[in-house]
């Protein structure tokens, strides 16, 4: 059965349209946007799927353009999902997912600590540059951040040298809590808690890796080689689950832990992390700061 006013908006479409108009305007309604009946579709557009159509945000090639005259109002298909800040976001998802995993599994329940904060690791997330150092201090467990001390500050001055800032690589450490004054992981405690900082890795998914010291060296390149054997040598690292994170090699370049350099401050021991960090620069195309 057609009703009167469907019936009325057949015969005459102009009059039921005023009539919707003035009726929208009685109930508060100032403004009621009105579509062409048929959306043209541009040439860019015709092959937009579904999603697209409805997707959010235009900023893809095309946006705002017009074919023939026509109002484009389909957006076009879009191309930079994957901007910066979306990217940064994503791979700060997945941190905090590793540290909800790490917090849950608590892997150093199996081993003696003297912690108080789990120090999981910060810095960007989309970080080209990543350090991996050994465990947390007294100064890192007092406030859940890497590389805090001592340690931190020739860190922090070595970064600094590279032409960059801390806030711009991102640090973690092989154990996330402080061992028993400070000893020196062991194996066991290292591999129990390796597969946290291997996703980690994969997450900020760095150009290149910088391992701090033995433990974090050897962990990492999976190896008993002597520091001084692996130091200022390339090598590489890849996740172990392949099927996971296919493809995913990353550069690795081990260097004297900054530690070690304070308590061994000499001329050629400083050159050697000079020359190593030298060659991380070169990979990643940084200048570096002049001394002054
Ligand atoms: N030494 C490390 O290896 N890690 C820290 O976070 C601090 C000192």
């Amino acid at each position: 059965m057609t009703s009167t006013s469907a019936k009325t908006a057949q015969a005459n479409p102009a009059r039921a349209v005023r009539q919707h108009a003035l009726t929208s305007r009685f109930l508060g309604v100032d403004f009621v946007p009105i579509f062409p009946e048929k959306v043209p579709i541009t040439k860019q557009d015709s092959g937009a799927s579904a999603s697209n159509a409805r997707g959010g945000g235009g900023g893809g090639a095309g946006t705002g353009s017009t074919s023939g005259g026509e109002v484009e109002l389909i957006p076009p298909p879009r191309t930079d999902w994957h901007t910066v800040d979306e990217k940064r976001a994503a791979a700060q998802k997945q941190l905090d997912a590793i540290r909800a995993r790490y917090e849950k599994d608590q892997p150093h329940a199996k081993f003696v600590t003297a912690h108080t904060n789990i120090v999981f690791g910060e810095g960007d997330p989309c970080a080209r540059l990543m350090f991996i150092g050994e465990a947390p201090g007294l100064d890192e467990d007092r406030t859940g951040r890497p590389f805090v001390g001592r340690a931190g500050q020739l860190l922090a001055r070595m970064i600094y040298a590279m032409g960059l800032s801390r806030h711009e690589v991102y640090i973690a450490n092989v154990l996330k809590t402080r061992p028993p004054n400070n000893a020196t992981p062991t194996s066991e405690e290292a591999a129990a808690c390796a597969p946290y900082l291997y996703d980690q890795i994969a997450a900020v998914r760095p150009e290149v890796i910088v391992t701090l010291g033995l433990p974090a060296s050897r962990i990492i390149l999976q190896t008993e080689e002597a520091m001084s054997r692996m130091r200022g040598t390339w090598a590489s690292w890849s996740h172990p689950d392949t099927k996971k994170h296919p493809g995913l090699t990353i550069p690795v370049m081990p260097t004297f832990h900054p530690a070690f350099l304070l308590r061994q401050y000499t001329q050629e021991n400083r050159n050697k992390v000079w020359s190593d960090l030298k060659q991380v620069m070169t990979k990643l195309g940084l200048q570096g700061r002049k001394k002054g």
